[in-house]
């Protein structure tokens, strides 16, 4: 599963820098390097899945907490009121660009609907 170059489990690794603002034992939270929003968060679980489609029974309560870590983010970084987006791109016709599942966290401005 884990690929050669894989950026985020790099970052995981640490031998990639990045603004890491929330670890678990299963997960990381850094900061998105080309912000979309004023909060754009990336939450990743430590081990390498490609994208949405290889998920399995297994990571049930992986996938779990990847949601109560935004949240708790969410209220963190000042968003939870005012609101926010949490978004999975899988594969190609999504935009996709990092093959190690990620779930963004934005906020801190009107988000329009629907997406592009
Ligand atoms: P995707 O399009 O795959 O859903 O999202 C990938 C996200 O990763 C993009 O929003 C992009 O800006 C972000 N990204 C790509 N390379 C890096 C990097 O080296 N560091 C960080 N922090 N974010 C990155
Ligand atoms: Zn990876």
């Amino acid at each position: 599963m884990k690929t050669e170059h894989c950026l985020f489990c790099d970052i995981v690794a640490r031998t990639q820098p990045a603004q890491i603002v929330h670890e678990t034992d299963q997960m990381i939270a850094f900061k998105d390097i080309r912000p979309k929003a004023p909060v754009h968060l990336l939450i990743i679980p430590k081990i390498h899945i490609a994208t949405l489609n290889d998920i399995l029974p297994e990571h049930q309560s992986l996938i779990g907490e990847m949601f109560l870590v935004t949240k708790i983010l969410a209220k963190q970084f000042g968003i939870s009121e005012t609101g926010y987006r949490t978004v999975f791109n899988c594969n190609r016709d999504a935009g996709q660009e990092v093959y190690h599942i990620h779930l963004h966290l934005l906020g801190g401005r009107q988000l329009f609907w629907p997406p592009g």
